[in-house]
């Protein structure tokens, strides 16, 4: 593979503390991702939003507010982590689909592309820039248009499941499962919208948990042990 596109849950930058930026994390991340980019991978990252603020769960304010906020909370997320990634020595730009001033980059597929090619590692924040939509969505979205060999989602959990391994004891990890699988089965890998966008544009995703042992560069260098979801 020599673009992907990685995808890191809210959750997963906030750590142990549940809310917030684990800085140690972080690091961790970028050391990983700086592993990939030295041996000439083009990276994209997508960040959530949870360890802020996820607009579903305000049950007072108009909905559209609401993700208005997620969003722009994942624009703070991408501003640490780029600046994060800045620190352990890679060069970056973020890219979000609505302006934000000085702050961020407007996307568009050239602009985006042009500063892969240049060595930067890429940050697309902001979603899909609409309510509604989750950063899956716009994750497999970016994925698709900037030609990405496959989407990494590094999640708080190490694959995908039969069932909640944490209500089932037993709950079974698929090695691999088709992404028809995932949307019949109803397994909760990414949302709705983000597996169908998968599965008519044929974009395969690595699922692997962010937690374990230099996983990132694992799941790269073919010692996979997540689940590998098909198209
Ligand atoms: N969001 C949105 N449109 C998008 C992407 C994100 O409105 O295209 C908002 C939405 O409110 C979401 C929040 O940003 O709850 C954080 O995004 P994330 O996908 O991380 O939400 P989570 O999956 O954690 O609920």
């Amino acid at each position: 593979m020599k673009r992907v596109l990685l995808k890191l849950s809210g959750e997963a930058l906030a750590g142990d503390k549940k809310t917030g930026f684990d800085e140690a994390t972080c690091i961790g991340v970028a050391n990983q991702v700086k592993k990939l980019v030295d041996d000439g991978i083009q990276v994209a990252i997508v960040t959530g939003g949870g360890n802020f603020w996820r607009g579903r769960t305000s049950e007072t304010i108009d909905r559209t507010k609401a993700d208005q906020i997620g969003m722009l909370a994942t624009v703070m997320n991408c501003i640490y982590v780029s600046d994060i990634f800045r620190h352990v020595g890679m060069k970056t730009e973020i890219f979000t689909p609505f302006t934000c001033g000085a702050f961020t980059s407007l996307f568009s597929k050239d602009a985006a592309l042009e500063a892969l090619e240049r060595g930067k590692v890429i940050f697309f924040a902001g979603g899909t820039g609409h309510p509604y939509f989750s950063t899956d969505t716009g994750a497999v979205l970016r994925a698709i248009e900037i030609e990405a060999d496959a989407m990494l989602l590094a999640k708080a959990i190490d694959g995908i499941y039969d069932s909640d391994p944490k209500v089932n004891p037993d709950a079974k990890k698929y090695d691999e499962i088709s992404i028809q699988d995932v949307i019949d089965q109803q397994l909760a890998a990414v949302d709705l919208a983000a597996s169908i966008l998968c599965l008519e544009n044929k974009m395969p995703m690595l699922v692997f948990g962010l937690n374990e042992p230099n996983s990132i560069v694992e799941t790269m260098s073919g010692t996979f042990t997540g689940t590998k979801v098909t198209v």
